[in-house]
């Protein structure tokens, strides 16, 4: 049996995806500034996909870019707003644990003479409400904060966060990394106070190398990637238009089966929770309850390193993460997300994400735990020697 339960790390595309992406790849395949028929009806497939993805979010079909993923789509709101609105101030502020692609453009900015201030998190990794208003001041021109964090799946205050940010300035711009977010809950960027929020295909079950940028009309934003000034002139290249696609297609399927998938989403995770807990010793991250994502469960098996258990499961047909999948290569085995809790050494470095999709079975969940019960006396023995 296999069990894949490392799907904030990538997602597997629907037949509903792989039919959409595969037809606009060998049939549909005009480039959309092509004036002849082909060019036409890719044209046509590009504006239906914005229009899909613009209805999940009820914001206007003009307001939606596409990327190559969120990296893309991270990079250019911050650099893109920070260089367009450097003039009104030069202070951003965001959270020590976003994804590297915010905090490495942060890191970028700083250099470039920015200030960039990050708010700390509690043990289960939310901010405080308190430390972000004393952040803002009148040269904050950006804040960026993560929708739901991809390590432990905590629920940042978004909505709290957007009026605080507009009540103390509305000119202040607010941009979400809803990467682990869109797909698995109602995002409103206009109810939310949010201005850019950055959106991958492939953490909903979507094609690789494809996401949006959502940009609010208002929004004054530099464009990154210059050249045939394709997007009306904000995003030049050509039109990836099978990824537009499929994204829209995993967002269409994403949201109409939204209320049965967060149950069983729910399900799932109530169902690893409680299989972890039965298990001696182990420390489960991640909460219960609307202050977290319904699909990500981090916990630490002290005694056993996570990578020796994450191969020992990986022998056994399971799949799981370690920290976050995207930023492993960097041989660092402590995440820095699990640094910023104040987890002891022990506990951030025995650590292991388990994260589901809709199309996650009981079986799999169980198939896991069982594997776990067998798996950790035996290393937790052989770690003592
Ligand atoms: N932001 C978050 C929260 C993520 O989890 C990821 C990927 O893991 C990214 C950004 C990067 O997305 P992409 O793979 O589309 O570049």
């Amino acid at each position: 049996m296999e069990a894949y339960l490392d799907n904030s790390a990538t997602t597997r595309c629907t037949e509903g995806v792989r039919d959409v992406v595969v037809r606009a790849m060998t049939e549909d395949y005009g480039n959309p500034s092509s004036q002849h028929r082909k060019g036409v009806e890719a044209e046509r497939i590009l504006r239906d996909a914005r229009e899909t993805i613009a209805a999940t979010l009820k914001v206007s079909e003009k307001e939606i870019f596409f990327t190559s993923g969120a990296t893309e789509s991270n990079n250019w709101a911050i650099i893109g707003a920070a260089l367009a609105n450097r003039r009104a101030g030069t202070h951003l502020i965001t959270t020590a644990i976003e994804h590297a692609a915010v905090s490495e453009p942060m890191a970028y900015l700083e250099k470039q003479g920015f200030r960039v201030t990050y708010l700390p998190v509690d043990a289960r990794g939310h901010i405080s409400l308190e430390d972000l208003e004393k952040a803002l001041c009148e040269e904050t021109i950006l804040v960026s904060i993560m929708y739901v964090n991809n390590e432990i799946g905590t629920i940042e205050p978004i909505s709290e966060a957007g009026k605080l940010i507009k009540a103390r300035n509305p000119r202040t711009l607010f941009h979400v990394d809803a990467v682990q977010a869109y797909g698995k809950m109602e995002i409103r960027p206009r109810k939310l106070g949010v201005d850019m929020l950055s959106v991958s295909a492939h953490k909903i079950h979507g094609p690789k190398g494809v996401g949006f940028l959502y940009v609010n009309e208002k929004t004054k934003l530099q464009p990154m990637m210059l050249g045939g000034g394709q997007q009306r002139g904000m995003r030049s290249g050509t039109d990836n238009v099978p990824g537009a696609a499929g994204l829209a297609e995993a967002a269409k399927e994403a949201y109409a089966q939204l209320g049965q998938s967060t149950e069983h989403l729910l399900s799932l995770k109530k169902r690893m929770m409680d299989g972890l807990r039965d298990l001696a010793g182990v420390v489960i991250h991640s909460e219960e309850g609307d202050r977290s994502a319904p699909h990500i469960v981090s916990a630490a098996f002290p005694g056993v390193r996570s990578e020796v258990l994450l191969h020992a499961l990986e022998e056994r047909g399971i799949c799981v993460s370690a920290g976050s999948a995207c930023t492993t290569n960097k041989k660092v085995p402590v995440s820095g997300v699990l640094k910023e809790l104040h987890l002891p050494k022990e506990l951030a470095e025995s650590t292991l994400r388990f994260s589901f999709s809709r199309f996650t079975t009981d079986e799999e969940i169980d198939y896991c735990l069982g594997a776990l019960r067998e798996l950790l006396p035996v290393l937790a023995r052989y770690a003592r020697h």
